[in-house]
């Protein structure tokens, strides 16, 4: 830090003394092109000229141009040629004619001028430069001492349990082999038992990704480590992957351990489109960690994103994050939970259910804040108890990142259900896997297979055009919402059509998309009229509690054909 000042005060001290001598050599400039152009001599009429002639002070004449100028020993003249009788004066006085040479002479001393000030201004700009490069040195010098002091790799021991996080039954169950795991791994490993290195955490921000993995450290009380995929590649070329290793490091030598890599998006890209170095440089040294090392080190990487489509397929490979979690945003019953949970300790009168009902789509952080507003209402408005109607009183106020949350209204929870209930009812029929469909999302509904056969890809587009279909039948009107589901419908015609050539005798022709896209329309609009009876009951199921399963759907239809 001393050396970065000292280095300061001198460049300072520098930028002065060529600041002045810049300044001296325009003043001198200046001076010199004025007295070059200035015209000292004055202007006289006949008869001052005359005059002059008589008193006999003139010591030089000088023919310049139109000009004839006098000179005396005090000062110079100068008259039009005409004016005056040339040959007397001529006669009289030594006479010079002015030639071309004193010209080239003026032109001369111009383009010096021009020179120097094309020196100085150069110099000034270099010295500019010099000044900008030496203070984004000194930045980055200042960056590197506070990425070393902020970013050294640290382990964090984690208080937080189970008991602290409210919902998300499935994936607590999903990680409690994982704790068993780091609780005993040589258990594990004596009976030869592989576990997975590194597990994904997928879901919207807020949804407790982050909270669940220190749950995790704290459950089987082992040291946690935390990255964000961010502080990796923002800092220093060459420091991300030296960071990766690093922390590799200490988490074996304290192993059983766990790391966490919130946003490893932002290293795991997939490598496709722009490329970005440093990045690249990350990924390959967190690719060979996971390589690296034994699962029976005891390490787990547990890694969180928002975006997993945007992963680089090599991170998702056999032995690096081969297991996969979803964390949807919380359903009717989860909320229920997570507010209990923020309300235990909060003197209060509020009726839970109807909160959960009126925040669909609202995370447990969103519902966190939204419990924290509601208390300070009724702090405010000095009731003794916060109360069901605070919650409504804040609820449009709560923001999640830049964006109003704005759950939705009756009317487009309806329209919603309608939409999602006709894609359950429909996949059911049509024998298309899914593991449960909510009123906001759709989960993994494409089985990854090899070979996919031409009727079950026609499948998944009518599933996907089942929502739009079945809205615009029940409302006579068309609605926004389907939009991700109609761009996927067409991205599968059009690989069916041109990449997998399924149309008539494999030849490729956009008349062969329309016809099947006309054929699945109608084959959708003649399934949702048999399944009118039964799309009621999942509406009303959905708009009870949200979400509804596979099994449940084949329950309804059982019961009606
Ligand atoms: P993510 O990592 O998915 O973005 P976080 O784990 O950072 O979400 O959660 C943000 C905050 O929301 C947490 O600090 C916690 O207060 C709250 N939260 C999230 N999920 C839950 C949950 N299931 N139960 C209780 N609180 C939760």
């Amino acid at each position: 830090m001393q050396e970065i000042k000292q280095q300061f005060k001198v460049e300072i001290a520098n930028k002065k003394k060529q600041r002045t001598i810049a300044v001296l050599l325009l003043l001198v400039v200046i001076l010199l092109t004025f007295n070059m152009l200035r015209d000292s001599d004055t202007l006289i009429t006949h008869n001052q000229a005359n005059a002059l002639y008589a008193k006999n002070t003139i010591t030089q004449v000088i023919v310049d141009g139109d000009f004839i100028r006098l000179l005396t020993e005090e000062e110079g003249y100068k008259i039009y040629k005409g004016a005056i009788n040339k040959t007397a004066f001529y006669q009289k006085y030594p006479v010079q004619v002015r030639s071309d040479n004193t010209y080239l002479y003026d032109i001369f001393v111009l383009l010096l001028c021009i020179l120097g000030f094309v020196f100085i201004y150069r110099m000034i700009q270099k010295n500019k430069r010099e000044q900008q490069e030496q203070q984004e040195k000194r930045a980055s010098m200042l960056k590197i001492e506070e990425a070393s002091k902020i970013q050294t790799v640290e382990a964090l021991t984690s208080t937080v349990t189970f008991a602290d996080v409210a919902g998300i039954h499935d994936v607590k169950e999903e990680l409690e082999e994982i704790i068993d795991f780091l609780r005993e791994p040589k258990r594990y490993h004596d009976l030869g038992i592989r576990l997975p290195k590194g597990v994904l955490l997928v879901g919207p921000p807020g949804v407790g990704k982050t909270l669940i993995s220190k749950a995790v450290a704290g459950e089987a009380n082992v040291p946690f480590f935390y990255q964000s995929g961010a502080s990796f590649v923002h800092i220093y070329v060459g420091m991300g992957a030296k960071r990766v290793s690093e922390l590799f490091q200490k988490a074996k030598q304290m192993a059983p351990s766990i790391i966490f890599i919130d946003e490893i998006d932002a290293v795991g890209k997939s490598r496709g489109g722009m490329r970005n170095d440093e990045r690249e440089a990350t990924l390959n040294q967190l690719l060979t960690e996971m390589d690296g090392f034994e699962d029976s080190a005891g390490v787990i990487v547990i890694g969180a994103t928002n975006k997993i489509e945007m992963l680089d397929d090599a991170l998702l490979r056999a032995g690096r994050f081969d297991r996969r979690i979803h964390i949807d945003l919380p359903d009717l019953a989860d909320r229920v939970k997570i507010l209990e949970l923020y309300l235990l300790n909060k003197p209060n009168m509020v009726n839970i259910e109807e909160v959960a009902q009126m925040t669909i789509g609202f995370s447990a952080a969103a519902l966190d804040t939204l419990t924290n507003e509601a208390a300070l209402y009724a702090m405010k408005a000095q009731g003794p108890m916060i109360e069901t109607s605070d919650f409504e009183a804040v609820k449009d106020k709560v923001l999640l990142g830049k964006r109003k949350l704005r759950p939705l209204n009756q009317e487009e929870r309806e329209i919603q259900a309608v939409y999602q209930g006709a894609k359950a009812l429909v996949s059911t029929w049509l024998a298309v896997e899914f593991d449960k469909i909510s009123m906001l999302n759709t989960q993994v509904l494409i089985q990854e297979q090899e070979i996919v056969s031409k009727s079950k890809l026609l499948s998944y587009i009518k599933v996907y055009l089942a929502g739009s279909l079945a809205t615009k039948k029940r409302y006579k009107e068309q609605f926004t919402n389907g939009a991700k589901d109609i761009a996927q419908a067409k991205e599968i015609l059009g690989k069916l059509v041109v990449e997998y050539a399924m149309g008539d005798n494999f030849l490729v022709t956009s008349k062969q998309e329309e016809i099947f896209l006309r054929e699945s329309v109608s084959e959708v609009n003649t399934l949702l009229e048999t399944l009118d009876e039964a799309l009621t009951e999942v509406v009303a199921h959905l708009l009870k509690y949200e979400n509804i399963t596979e099994d449940e759907c084949r329950d309804i239809l059982r019961k009606i054909f």
